[in-house]
């Protein structure tokens, strides 16, 4: 088979290790200066130093070399969780928001969440997908190229079923791998209002089963927080997903210390999302669960809030992942390399750590590390050049991707 060499890199990746990356070992990363990396059938089929990568490699296999003339080449970003499947922007909103009406006012003008559940139900199946596509293409071009997109604008059986119709579609047909996560627990819809536990019955007894019988989603999310989802409706739907075969994840103490994190640890969940007023306690039990906690410092930023306490989930052995959380309300962003910038600048991650954060960690986040996160031997060839030496160029180049060129499969995208 022919194969493509890429040389003259500055490699820098993660090294998986068989489970995401804690502690210390967030920021060991594997530098190859220069290095060099082959490429075969849509793999990586070797990877070093450049002299040990050219010594032994037969040059009339290699049907295409690129000079990477110096610059930096990591993995393609994962992003674990976003709600790239929206209909409509709320612009207006934020210009509220700036100004400084709280969010209960904003709901009253018919802002707010449920303005996007309302938009979502009136969309055509065709249009929510345009808007998702060129989201996910944007998405693409500053370096991602594993995304989770959740459903949860719905809130009705059949328009959280679109969504996730619409999602796969968007799958199928971008370059990108596309994972759907089902939140149908992502607010309480108007018409149950006064009756929340109603709703809840709704997901486990019917959206749950049509969900898992649509065959799409393979992940089943909650929003657990005051005012939304309790700790007990939050068991209970992660656990009817559980015994569905469906991996489950939270949006977990975004605002108060409901003990969220806390249920992800004993739930085993894959990862709990937001975490920025989780205690030390629940901390400690997602450390010895395995949770991943996938940090979304963008939302932090967009709604001039604190940043999650990323050196204490680190020096607690807490892996961390990174997301932009890309949504119409609190966080409206598909730029990875801004969500690391913020990582670095304003939560203390090392460059190194916050490559880990939004490529093998998030991996993990998804169930995909076997095939990519990272840059090793049968992975995925899903690399990207920068514009820079070394992953620092993230931070450094503030406000701009320095996303040159993505390649996914080995193949050049962007
Ligand atoms: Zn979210």
């Amino acid at each position: 088979m022919m194969l493509k060499l890429f040389r003259n890199a500055r490699i820098v990746t993660p090294k998986d290790e068989g489970s995401p990356a804690a502690g210390k070992n967030q920021g060991n990363v594997i530098r190859y200066d220069p290095g060099a990396l082959i490429v075969k059938g849509g793999r990586i089929a070797g990877i070093g130093e450049e002299h040990a990568v050219l010594e032994g490699l037969p040059a009339e296999e290699v049907h295409m070399e690129v000079d990477c003339k110096g610059r930096c080449l990591i993995p393609g970003f994962v992003d674990p969780h976003t709600h790239m499947c929206f209909a409509r922007l709320r612009e207006a909103e934020f210009d509220m928001r700036i100004g400084g009406m709280s969010y209960l006012d904003i709901l009253r003008q018919g802002g707010g969440i449920l303005s996007s559940v309302e938009a979502v139900r009136r969309e055509s199946e065709s249009g929510l997908y345009r808007g998702t596509r060129s989201r996910v293409v944007t998405a693409l071009e500053h370096g991602t190229t594993t995304v989770e997109i959740k459903s949860g604008y719905g809130l009705d059986t059949d328009n959280e079923l679109k969504m996730l119709r619409v999602i796969d579609r968007v799958a199928r047909q971008t370059p990108l791998d596309v994972v759907p996560t089902f939140l149908g627990a992502h607010a309480i819809p108007p018409e149950y209002a006064d009756t929340p536990d109603t709703f809840v019955d709704l997901i486990v007894n019917e959206m749950l089963p049509a969900v898992r019988d649509q065959g799409i989603a393979k992940h089943c999310d909650v929003f657990c927080e005051d005012g939304v989802f309790t700790i007990d409706q939050s068991r209970r739907i992660l656990s009817a997903a559980k015994q569905l075969g469906m991996a489950v994840k939270l949006h977990a103490d975004e605002i108060r210390d409901l003990g969220g994190a806390g249920l992800a640890g004993e739930l085993n969940a894959v990862s709990a999302d937001h975490v920025l007023a989780a205690s030390d306690e629940s901390i400690d039990k997602m450390a010895r669960a395995g949770v991943i906690a996938t940090l979304l410092p963008a939302t932090a930023y967009c709604l001039r809030k604190p940043y999650a306490r990323a050196r204490t989930f680190i020096s607690r052995d807490v892996p961390v992942a990174l997301a932009t959380d890309c949504n119409p309300g609190s966080s409206y962003t598909e730029s990875m390399p801004f969500v690391i910038g913020l990582a670095v600048l304003n939560m203390g991650l090392s460059p190194a750590e916050a490559l880990t954060a939004a490529t093998l960690n998030a991996a993990y986040a998804l169930g995909l590390a076997r095939r990519t996160g990272s840059l090793e031997d049968g992975k995925n060839a899903d690399f990207l050049l920068l514009n820079g030496e070394s992953p620092s160029i993230l931070a450094y180049h503030a406000g701009v991707s320095p996303v040159r060129h993505v390649y996914k499969l080995g193949e050049k995208i962007v």
